[in-house]
């Protein structure tokens, strides 16, 4: 009897090429853990087998099954199809092809659950800002699908800590590192614990931008300072005083918005706001509309003319022109909350006519309370923006809708973000609408799917 060990896919097939070139048929293979694999003495070796390319592709899979009979079964049928049986594959009554086969599913569907399951939530107090999510796949499938993830949240820096292993993603490189050693799902605390045992090894100060703390602590000594240990507080602190800050100052909603959770009380209460100058023009304030239980929440730019003057969110052009693509994608606006980055309409008058105009970066941040308020009373599942500003609003002003639309992100007030362009902006563009409606009809049926995805596992 011949002892084999393989670890993972690589030494596998390294090890099966030898046993087979070889000529040893399974039965004289013992697969197991121990360290023996290919120094033992093989027969001289004959030519190298060529091996079936389908059977390569699903081995590469059925090795990240958690079962360790996947070795010696994979071997027999590696045997099998190089001596006289080519299209064993195609047997799925054999029962090797067959246990094959079964494992190969679970594993599928093991990935998909990842897909499905994984939640990232932010870190409080991490700069730059990370995210981090806990997972226990059934099988070593960690290495597989974070690729998957990396093209889905590529735009931010997170880990997944899983038993077997974690995975980290820091805009740059995709890294792996040990599992975390927890037979129970970590509770929200515990999961940031175990993120900065992690963050800790890797944790660089000089990245971090504050100015208050480079004053109180030269960066280049922050590395090998005990200090260093403070910088989290520091910057818990350092947000603290900013928010205070933005309150007491003028030219923000922050002081109007009462500390309720309930939506009526918010809307009575957005109609007293002098947080920017642009209460003193429009007819009214508009605030969010829809259900209290909404599991979708879309933001749009500000109201409109047509807006302005009825008191209600997305009723205009640009609203009539969302309801329809949002039929054809599948959503039901009578299930979503809509509502807007900035509540007031601001506009010039060209005579009798009073034209949209462009909200500032100081207006959308002046308003920005409110949509907040909004979003933590109704702790929606998914957000939607419509268009740069509330995107920009929500993700920063990096966010760029040409090249992150119909991208799903992990976001504090959310599961979820995703941004698609603004209906109007298709309305403004007569010579392209056929093309630009088509691509908010795709982003809408995208998002709609993924409303389904969320749906399931809520
Ligand atoms: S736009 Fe927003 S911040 Fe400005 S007055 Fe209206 S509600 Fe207040």
């Amino acid at each position: 009897m011949i002892a084999a060990q393989a670890e993972d896919f690589v030494s596998f097939r390294a090890t099966a090429r030898t046993l087979l070139a070889a000529g040893i048929p399974p039965d004289q293979v013992a697969w197991g853990d121990s360290l023996f694999a290919s120094n033992v003495d093989l027969p001289n070796q004959a030519n190298p087998v060529a091996v079936p390319r389908d059977f390569l592709a699903l081995a590469e899979l059925v090795a990240l099954h958690r079962d360790s009979v996947k070795w010696p079964l994979l071997y027999r049928v590696l045997y099998r199809l190089t001596h006289g049986e080519r299209d064993l594959l195609k047997v799925d009554v054999d029962d090797d092809v067959r246990a094959l086969l079964l494992m190969e599913k679970a594993l599928r569907r093991d990935m998909h659950k990842m897909t499905a399951f994984v939640r990232f939530r932010r870190v409080r107090d991490a700069e730059p800002e990370y995210f981090v999510a806990w997972h226990r796949p059934e099988h070593y499938i960690v290495e597989r699908m974070a690729p998957w993830f990396r093209n889905r949240f590529g735009s931010f820096r997170w880990s997944i800590l899983t038993p077997d292993k974690s995975a980290h993603w820091d805009l740059e490189n995709l890294t792996f590192g040990p599992g975390v050693p927890r037979s129970d799902a970590p509770d929200e605390d515990a999961l940031e614990d175990l993120w900065r045992d992690y963050y800790r090894s890797i944790f660089n100060p000089a990245r971090v931008k504050f100015k208050a703390m480079k004053a109180e602590m030269p960066v280049r000594h922050w590395a090998t300072l005990p200090e260093t240990q403070i910088i989290p507080s520091l910057l818990l602190e350092a947000e603290g005083r900013v928010l205070k800050m933005a309150k007491e100052q003028k030219g923000s909603a922050a002081a109007y918005v009462p500390d309720v959770r309930e939506l009526a009380m918010l809307q009575a209460a957005a109609r007293g706001c002098k947080g920017c100058d642009l209460y003193a023009h429009a007819t009214q304030v508009v605030f969010g509309e829809g259900p209290s239980d909404a599991a979708v929440v879309m933001v749009g730019e500000q109201p409109g003319d047509e807006e302005d003057q009825k008191g209600h969110p997305f009723v205009g052009p640009a609203g009539r022109l969302l309801n329809k693509a949002m039929n054809e994608a599948g959503l039901d606006r009578e299930k979503i909350y809509v509502t807007n980055a900035v509540k007031h309409f601001k506009f010039i008058e060209r005579g009798k006519r009073r034209i949209h105009a462009k909200a500032t970066g100081i207006e959308i941040s002046a308003c920005r309370p409110w949509l907040e308020a909004e979003l933590m009373t109704l702790q929606p599942q998914l957000v939607v923006c419509l268009g740069a500003t509330a995107a920009q609003s929500l993700m920063g002003r990096d966010f760029r809708i040409t090249t992150e639309r119909a991208k799903f992100f992990p976001h504090r007030w959310a599961k979820e973000l995703v941004a698609t362009i603004h209906p109007s902006a298709v309305l403004r563009m007569p010579e392209r609408f056929d093309e630009e409606y088509a691509l908010l009809v795709r982003d809408l049926t995208i998002i709609a799917e993924r409303v389904k995805e969320l749906e399931k596992t809520s």
